[in-house]
Order: C-alpha cells, then sequence, then structure tokens
C-alpha cells in the first residue's frame, strides 16, 4: 500500500487530527488509489499511532464518502463517483462566478501582482514537470482571488466539500498537459483586469468544464477508479 507521510505531526496536533491529514492528502492526491484496500494496523505503524485514533480517522473519512468500511469485507478507498464530482464543480462554478462579480468591481494592483507571480510559479511547476507542485499553485491562483474579495475562507470552505472533484482534477493531471489551465488563468486575469465581468466568469466556466468534457477519456483510462453507472 504506497503511503506518503508528507510531514510529521504538528505540535498542536491530536494523534487523530494528524492520522486524519495524512490519510485525507493521500486519498486527494491520488497517493492511495480509488478502491485500494486501506489496512489498520498497516497505518498506524506507519504513523506510529495506536489503532484508535487511526480508526477515528477513518470514520470522519467514511462520512465524507473518502473511504468505505465494510464490516467484513474490510476498508478500503471510496471508488471516484461521477455524481459528486458533478456536484463538486456545481458548487464550485456557482460560488466562484458569484466572486468573479466582486472580483471585477475591486481588483487592486497588488491584487494582480500576486496573481501575476502566481503565473510565473505554475509555468515554473509545469517546466519542471512537478503536477503536484501546480496543483497546489492552480488552488493558491484562486484562493488569491477570493482574498482579494475577503472570501478566503469561503474558498477554503467550499474545497472541503468537493473531495471528489478534486480528485479528479488530479486525475486529469496524470493524463492531460496543464499548459491549457494556465492559459485559462491569465485569461480570467486579463478579464478582471480590464474589468470585463462577461469575459472572466465565460473563461472560468470554461476553465471548470474541462474536467467535465474530459471524463469519459478518464473513465476509459481508469474504469477501476470509478464507480460503473448501473443501467437497468
Ligand atoms: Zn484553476
Amino acid at each position: 500500500m504506497p503511503f506518503v507521510i508528507y510531514s510529521e505531526r504538528l505540535a498542536q496536533e491530536s494523534a487523530k487530527q494528524y492520522a486524519y491529514r495524512i490519510l485525507r492528502r493521500n486519498i486527494l492526491l491520488l497517493d492511495m488509489k480509488p478502491g485500494e484496500a486501506i489496512v489498520e494496523k498497516d497505518i498506524s505503524a506507519k504513523l506510529r499511532l495506536s489503532r484508535t485514533p487511526v480508526r477515528e480517522a477513518l470514520l470522519d473519512l467514511c462520512r465524507e464518502r473518502l473511504v468505505e468500511i465494510y464490516p467484513q469485507r474490510g476498508t478500503r478507498v471510496a471508488l471516484m463517483d461521477a455524481r459528486l464530482v458533478d456536484q463538486g464543480r456545481f458548487l464550485r462554478e456557482t460560488v466562484e462566478l458569484a466572486l468573479l462579480e466582486l472580483a471585477c468591481k475591486s481588483f487592486t494592483e497588488e491584487h494582480l501582482a500576486k496573481l501575476e507571480a502566481n503565473l510565473a510559479e505554475q509555468e515554473h511547476e509545469v517546466e519542471q514537470g512537478d503536477l503536484i507542485n501546480f496543483f497546489f499553485k492552480d488552488n493558491e491562483f484562486h484562493r488569491i482571488l477570493f482574498a482579494s474579495c475577503n472570501k478566503d475562507t469561503v474558498f477554503d470552505a467550499i474545497s472541503f466539500y468537493m473531495p471528489h472533484f478534486t480528485r479528479e482534477r488530479m486525475l486529469r493531471l496524470q493524463m492531460f498537459n496543464p499548459s491549457e489551465l494556465i492559459r485559462d488563468h491569465r485569461n480570467i486575469m486579463t478579464a478582471i483586469k480590464a474589468g470585463d465581468c462577461r469575459t472572466a466568469k465565460m473563461h472560468l466556466s470554461e476553465h471548470l468544464d474541462h474536467v467535465m468534457c474530459d471524463q469519459q477519456i478518464l473513465l476509459e483510462g481508469y474504469p477501476e477508479y470509478f464507480i460503473r453507472e448501473e443501467h437497468s
């Protein structure tokens, strides 16, 4: 079972919070693959924790539909659910389009400079072939937009509630070059700079659409990762 310990336990973190943070990150970044078995005692050993906090963390992840626990058959990483991916995208688009209305009115030179710097970092990560860091820089781009309107905690909150959309974004990065995502970011930024809210919104919708448009290719490339639709 590939399992990455991204960082040591933080000073203020309880054992359960530490297990939860590391497990959730492994699942979202696809280090732990959809459908993969989770062996509680192996996780406990690797994290050097007792089994209770690991079990409690798994229960929390089960409530978030990232883990499935079967009394007889064991525990596994939840398969990706196209319905939940779609709902995550809906949440993100609905809120972020409203955010752009505010951003187009209140964006300052300072915010633009932050976006420019972030875009340069995105390009650097792609040149280095570091898709994980690119993924974080992509998130940061959008967080800067929210923060520019004093809505940064809104971005954090909605990001939390779309883990299946997040996993699909990660999967897409493994199959497609992210240069078109950078182009979208630049288009969004240029439209905001011009105060052209309609164009900014159009580019944002296109940006979030990439994942959905390519879903069929992802389903064909990784059928074992997805819940199969039942057709009667
Ligand atoms: Zn983006």
